[in-house]
């Protein structure tokens, strides 16, 4: 006959066995959406007060975007697209509209999705004339039996899925161009395949991404990006590259990154968030910290990411000086742009 303790003993055992995932002890959100606008040296005394506030209005506009889909029981796919949209359609950010140039002064786009029910994924690269290619990663994704599209054969099949297209010239900002001439050397590209360039790397970035988890539990992430000033020979970052701009699994995270794509790819960062969650059982704070101001640092990497859990904890940790970002959840609102807030 056992006793009435060893009996309590495994009731305590048991319960303690369900919860073996530090995250699931905090509350449940609702929903919960994130955004990034990109992360690099991004510093009040670069910063005039109305560009300032153009980005927090930008910021905040596309998390009431975003928000309104999930409070209205729309799903996590369909906040991100629609946040997403409007971040390329801004000319603000390094995406869509206000994309940085190539070293040729073309805007050469990239762009990734992913479902975290299903784990299904689209991802486009080096795309010149789709306006919006987030719907073309998500395409690629729901209407093709492949995950990676690029170049001309990626616009081919935008067109062919009835998306819209625009000349290069509409992505080209005045800004983006006089930032252009100013550090473009005025003789033809060298012959190596040596990128030259004379702005530090820390201020190419600018990149956009959201990541949502909807009512029913779902979560979805989405990046967006021009990629990096003066890319030369089809190069392709991070971005579109699942599992390292992007990743999603309802089990544990959906995760946008921004910063030094060559290195995130390297370091498979969106991927290894998640499976540091579900392979280490680390909460997404403490993967997500440890990923971009540890492992990141020491690799010499710049950049940061969102990401958002299966309960709606978020975590926006950058190692830069300033990365656009903000979130919602059902009464909270949060957007920054520098370090110290
Ligand atoms: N990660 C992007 C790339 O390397 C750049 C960025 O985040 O701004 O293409």
């Amino acid at each position: 006959m056992k006793s009435s303790l060893y009996w309590i003993g495994c009731f305590i055992g048991a319960l303690s066995c369900q919860q073996p995932d530090r995250s699931a002890s905090v509350p449940q959100a609702e929903y919960a959406i994130a955004i990034h606008g990109g992360a690099g040296t991004i510093v009040k005394e670069n910063m005039t007060p109305d560009l300032e506030n153009a980005y927090r209005e930008a910021l905040d506009n596309a998390l009431t975007i975003g928000e309104d889909v999930l409070k209205n029981g729309g799903t996590a796919m369909d906040a991100v697209e629609q946040t997403i949209i409007y971040l390329e359609d801004s000319p603000l950010f390094n995406a869509g509209k206000g994309a940085v140039l190539t070293y040729d002064g073309l805007a050469e786009l990239d762009a990734s999705f992913m479902d975290g029910a299903t784990q299904n994924a689209g991802a486009v690269g080096g795309m010149q004339i789709i306006r919006n290619p987030i719907l073309a990663a998500r395409a690629v994704m729901e209407q093709s039996p492949h995950v990676f599209l690029t170049g001309k054969g990626a616009e081919q099949f935008a067109i062919e899925q009835g998306l819209d297209t625009v000349p290069n010239t509409y992505f080209i900002t005045e800004r983006r161009l006089e930032a252009w001439k100013q550090t473009h050397p005025d003789n033809p590209p060298p012959k190596t395949g040596i990128l030259k360039t004379t702005r530090p790397v820390t201020d190419y970035y600018g990149t956009v991404g959201c990541v949502a988890l909807d009512r029913a539990g779902n979560l979805a992430a989405g990046t967006s990006t021009g990629g990096m000033n003066d890319k030369r020979y089809n190069r392709i970052g991070d971005s579109p590259v699942i599992g390292a701009g992007t990743y999603a699994d309802n089990a544990t995270c959906a995760v946008s990154c921004t910063g030094h794509g060559e290195y995130f790819i390297r370091y498979a960062v969106a991927y290894d968030l998640s499976a540091r969650m579900a392979y280490l059982k680390e909460d997404v704070a403490t993967a997500a910290n440890y990923i971009i101001n540890q492992r990141l640092v020491e690799k010499g990497a710049t950049g940061g990411l969102i990401a958002v859990d299966h309960n709606g904890q978020i975590a926006l940790p950058f190692n830069t000086p300033g990365m656009y970002r903000g979130y919602a959840r059902p009464g909270e609102r949060y957007v920054g742009i520098y370090k110290e807030e």
